[in-house]
């Protein structure tokens, strides 16, 4: 039976190689196999006929079985439409059609017995169906007699060309009825655990379900499946990798974190932050290499753990390195970091694009004599002559804006890999984490500093300027500083800029010199002119901060209390999230401001509405995978794993998605190498998977 699944969908009866090539275009269907694993979107209950007297309301789609008593056109070019009175004895309902009048005159007629389906709808006591499926009744043959009519998503392109749902259908059922035995994709005694339905059995039901409850156990098992293999993947990959390389052992807590806690930490340590810290010296104790991911909101204090982290490195006579993004990011926490550790006898110094050649050189001769403890920088730390005498833990910011490849550059730097720890503000869905980063172990910092107050977001529409101008007035004479976000998409930049410009423009006007003073930092100025600006505002010198989204990420200015974000629709809810984290960082109620114009889409709307719901940066990661789709999420481009699921949806399946991990993990326990031979088909399976696709080695 695999042969024909293997077979080129070309020499299946009528297709050929038009429709095949087509079908391999449009629809990514190259095989007899994929046409099977081609899934309905949808399906429609065709097992009851209802009558027109049973409409009571506008409801779901439903379909009538009756006869057109007569047409009639209504309206003036080019409003036309055509009106059929349909007729099943129990009373009469219209059939409405706006375009493709002649085609429906032309291929229906009165008096003929037809099954109508659309969705009914009641107007003035009047019931009406826009746009209904007209057919002449045909009494199907198995298999294709099935009450829950599976809809395939086709293309324009194909139904131009007669590849409708329905072909692909037929098409499908001919397949089946050739198809015989098929073999398993999951061994025998799983199936019989865990009460998952055969693949065989499965895949029919999916495309000719015998009843609702088979569909859904047939769906279940094919996703479950699917999720199976992927965590199955990943935890060998694990395995393999915590087996093959050992850890340095981090034993010894010593004077460096001992000191630093005692003596130099103002505050409390949140709840979180000390489970975190405990979380990351378990593993770096372990004998094992730590690959572990941190996951904090904005401000929720993840650069102090990261801190004490290296200290431990410190104390157990390794160095430490952190990398961050951005120039002005590495800055900041050379700033901060060194600030905390000031005479504590801990050498730390800043690499980045901007140090000087002859710092540079005592810096390369430094790191390789070990006199350096701390390094910290941008990308510029990745350059080959950067070398460590004992490189023995690296800490990376921001992870998701450095490629899986320029991670790796930084591990090779020694001969046994250091302890690594990224952190991100952005929270990625358990879900999503579980499968982008399921070799990495996760940390959450869910506790935000305590005394923060939670910043106010509201949304304004166009006409609330003069509100809103009045409003930055007040908290600038309050002594505040206001940032103002604008959208800059890469294919419509030049428009952006345009708007930046005019914004800024309009800004400048409502807030004059020498009263008021406001910068503009954008992408397109130089380097120096940027900084410049930036410093003007850090330093408390520039009241209104009107930029591009350079400010994203990371920069803290306690006293900035308000973000206007302009054009808020057009961002995304992950980076709106960002944008406000800026403020909230001080002492004094923040405002995070959305401006929008009245017309949002509707995806458009629910972004908005849920950042003036919630600051819980997870509950509106989310929404966002609900509502973009993994595919979309920060961070899943360059990772190298294929997000067209073929039926799972990471962002509603995430109780399968455990249940598959939890199971692929004791299988792993019981059979690390898959030898067992009840095993041998997940072996089998997982080569043919990591052949294609899941092949991105030691992450991190
Ligand atoms: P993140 O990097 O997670 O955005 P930071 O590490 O920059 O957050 O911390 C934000 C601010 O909160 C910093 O000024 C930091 O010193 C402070 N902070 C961190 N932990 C605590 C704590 N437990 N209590 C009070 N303030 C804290
Ligand atoms: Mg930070």
């Amino acid at each position: 039976m695999s042969q024909l699944l293997d077979q080129e969908i070309k020499y299946l009866k009528g297709v050929g190689p038009k429709r095949a090539e087509m079908l391999g275009k449009e629809l990514n269907i190259h095989t007899v196999g994929d046409l099977v694993y081609f899934f309905p979107y949808k399906y429609i209950d065709r097992s009851k006929i209802y009558t027109i007297r049973e409409i009571d309301s506008t409801q779901a789609y439903l379909q009538l079985k009756g006869k057109i008593s007569h047409f009639r056109i209504e309206g003036q070019r080019p409003r036309q439409r055509l009106v059929a009175v349909f007729t099943d004895g129990t009373g009469n309902i219209e059939l409405v059609w706006f375009q493709g009048l002649q085609w429906v005159t032309r291929n229906f007629q009165p008096g003929i017995e037809y099954i109508a389906f659309g969705r009914p709808s009641i107007y003035n006591n009047r019931i009406s169906m826009a746009h209904p499926e007209l057919e002449v009744p045909v009494k199907e043959e198995a298999p294709f007699a099935v009450a829950l009519q599976p809809q395939y998503s086709t293309t324009e392109k194909l139904k131009s060309n007669f590849i409708s749902s329905r072909t692909l259908f037929r098409m499908i059922g001919q397949v089946m009825m050739q198809l015989g035995k098929v073999e398993d994709t999951l061994p025998d005694y799983l199936l019989k655990r865990l009460r998952l339905m055969e693949l065989g059995e499965a895949l029919r039901n999916m495309h000719f379900p015998e009843s609702n409850e088979k569909l859904r156990h047939a769906t279940y098992r094919l996703k479950f499946e699917e999720l199976f293999y992927i965590q199955l993947n990943i935890l060998a990959q694990k395995n393999k990798r915590q087996s093959f390389y050992r850890g340095f052992i981090f034993s010894r807590v010593g004077d460096n974190l001992n000191v630093f806690y005692r003596n130099r930490l103002a505050f409390e340590l949140t709840e979180a932050q000390k489970r975190v810290i405990r979380e990351i010296r378990k593993d770096m104790g372990s004998g094992k290499q730590m690959n572990r991911l941190l996951q904090g909101d904005v401000g929720s204090g993840k650069t102090l753990v990261a801190l004490m982290a290296m200290l431990i490195a410190l104390d157990n006579g390794y160095q430490a390195c952190l990398m961050a993004p951005t120039e002005l990011l590495a800055n900041q926490h050379f700033r901060t970091i060194s600030g905390f550790v000031d005479d504590m006898g801990i050498s730390v110094l800043l690499l980045t694009g901007s140090t000087r050649k002859s710092e540079r050189e005592l810096l390369h001769e430094q790191l390789r004599s070990g006199e350096l403890h701390i390094l910290i920088g941008t990308h510029a730390l990745l350059e080959d002559e950067v070398q460590f005498n004992n490189l023995g833990l690296v800490i990376i910011d921001e992870q998701h804006r450095f490629g899986v490849e320029q991670r790796a550059r930084l591990w090779k730097k020694t001969n046994q890999p250091p302890h690594v720890l990224v952190m991100t503000a952005t929270p990625i869905p358990r879900t999503l984490a579980m499968t982008l980063y399921g070799d990495l172990d996760v940390s959450v910092i869910d506790e935000l500093p305590p005394g923060r107050i939670p910043v106010k977001t509201i949304h304004y529409y166009e006409s609330k300027r003069l509100v809103l101008f009045g409003f930055l007035r007040n908290q600038i004479a309050a002594g505040r500083q206001v940032y103002v976000v604008y959208p800059l998409i890469r294919e419509s930049e030049k428009l952006d800029y345009l708007a930046l410009e005019e914004g800024y423009e309009a800004i400048v006007r409502a807030f004059p010199p020498p009263e008021y003073s406001v910068v503009c930092v954008h992408g397109q100025m130089k380097p120096e002119d940027k900084d410049a600006g930036m410093h003007l505002f850090i330093n408390g010198k520039a009241h209104i901060l009107v930029a591009t989204t350079v400010i994203e990420v990371g920069v803290d200015i306690p006293n900035a209390s308000v973000m206007v974000i302009e054009n808020a629709e057009r961002f995304g809810l992950s980076q709106l999230h960002q944008l406000r984290g800026r403020v909230g960082r001080g002492a004094d109620q923040s405002y995070c401001i959305l401006m929008t114009s009245y017309k949002l889409t509707r995806e458009g709307r629910k972004r908005i509405d849920t950042m003036v719901q919630t600051n819980d940066g997870f509950e509106i990661a989310e929404i966002d995978l609900k509502l973009r789709g993994p595919g979309d999420i920060e961070g899943t481009q360059q990772s190298g794993i294929p997000f067209d699921l073929k039926i799972a949806n990471l962002g509603q399946d995430g109780q399968i998605l455990q249940f598959a991990r939890d199971t692929a993990s004791q299988l792993l326990e019981s059979d690390p190498q898959l030898e067992k031979p009840e095993n041998a088909l997940c072996r089998k399976q997982m080569t043919k998977l990591s052949n294609t696709v899941f092949d991105w080695g030691v992450i991190s």
